[in-house]
């Protein structure tokens, strides 16, 4: 037997139960891994409540996890028992040991931990591919970062200004303000009230050619206001809730605007670009340019004080569960 976290019906945190269950054993493809660390995520949140569906019930919720091979099954090419291995976008890792399909592991390199690896892979390539691939950032730009001390939000700030960039972070304290700026942010705002004007002075009337927008509902009007003509509007989150249904002739008026809601899942889908964003991602890791920043652990079974500490955003940074 091992040990998961259980949602049988979604909801609160406290839907959560740790549970006794079969190890699984892997089949053709798969590898069995046992966690040694298990990164936090918002979309963990969305599956725990329901607002992303439930494959089936009860669920493993978690996407992300950092271990050991233990066990491979036929077929299996890229990996191999004892190797150390991360990996993101996999269902299910709030897990001892879980089973997943063996093209979603990449190797953990020398010089990275399992909790390193557990905090970044998710979070990072994000940050990956939101700043290489979605909107490809040039030195120079100024760009909208939202969430900026959080754990995507604390990547993407040390990265954009690693090409050259300069973020205008927007944050809710000025503790989270502060931490945004020791880790690269030109500008912190706080709160969106003022973010417009903040935006129009820092850029002398341009505005952005791109908004990073992770939070939804109670900032996407903001956040188009921020763009210049023919500017990127990112929707990759929806922290406060799903933006409502939209009339696309906002976007003519608003100067031909552009509007995306991206996924990792669609730009790491291929096993040659999942191991292409990983590997940069443990480049600039590696070198130094982006640290990641484990500013909360908890014990997997405590996953319910962990969804609450980020739900009421009182973490920065990344977030580990340790099995
Ligand atoms: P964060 O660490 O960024 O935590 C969420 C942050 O959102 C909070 O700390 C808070 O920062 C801000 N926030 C604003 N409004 C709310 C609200 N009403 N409730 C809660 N938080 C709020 O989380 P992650 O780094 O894990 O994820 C960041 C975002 O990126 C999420 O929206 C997630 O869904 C998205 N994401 C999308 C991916 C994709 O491929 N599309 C992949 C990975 C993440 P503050 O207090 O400063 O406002």
């Amino acid at each position: 037997m091992t040990k998961a976290i259980r949602v049988h019906i979604p909801g609160g945190p406290d839907s959560m139960l740790w549970e006794d269950v079969p190890t699984p054993e892997p089949g053709p493809g798969e590898a069995l891994v046992r966690h040694a660390a298990v990164g936090l995520n918002y979309i963990d949140v969305y599956f725990r409540t329901g607002l992303y569906k439930a494959p089936s019930l009860p669920m493993t919720i978690g996407m992300e996890g950092a271990g050991t091979v233990l066990a491979i099954g036929s077929g299996v090419t890229d990996v191999a028992v004892g190797d150390r291995v991360a990996y993101a976008g996999a269902l299910g890792a709030y897990a001892t040991e879980r089973v997943l399909g063996a093209d979603k592991l990449v190797k953990i390199p020398e010089g990275v931990d399992f909790t390193t690896a557990a905090a970044m892979m998710l979070q990072g390539m994000t940050a990956q591919y939101l700043l290489r691939r979605t909107y490809q950032v040039k030195a120079g730009d100024p760009i909208v970062v939202h969430a900026a001390a959080g754990g995507v939000g604390l990547i993407l700030c040390q990265w954009a200004k690693h090409i050259g960039a300069t973020v205008i972070g927007v944050v809710s304290t000025a503790e989270k303000a502060a931490l945004a700026k020791a880790h690269g942010a030109a500008h912190a705002v706080v709160g969106y009230g003022d973010l417009v004007a903040a935006v129009k002075r820092i850029t002398g009337g341009a505005m952005v050619p791109v908004v990073y927008d992770s939070i939804g509902k109670d900032t996407f009007n903001t956040s188009m206001d921020c763009l210049a003509p023919l500017g990127l509007m990112c929707c990759y989150g929806a922290a406060s809730g799903p933006i409502p249904p939209i009339d696309i002739s906002i976007l003519g008026a608003k100067g031909s605007l552009f509007l995306t809601r991206p996924s990792l899942a669609t730009y790491t889908v291929k096993r040659s670009d999942l191991v292409a964003t990983a590997g940069e991602l443990f480049d600039v890791v590696k070198s130094g340019a982006v640290k990641i920043n484990v500013n909360q652990t908890f014990a997997l079974k405590d996953a319910a004080a962990a969804h609450i500490a980020l739900e009421s955003r009182k973490t920065t940074g990344s977030t580990v569960l340790i099995p």
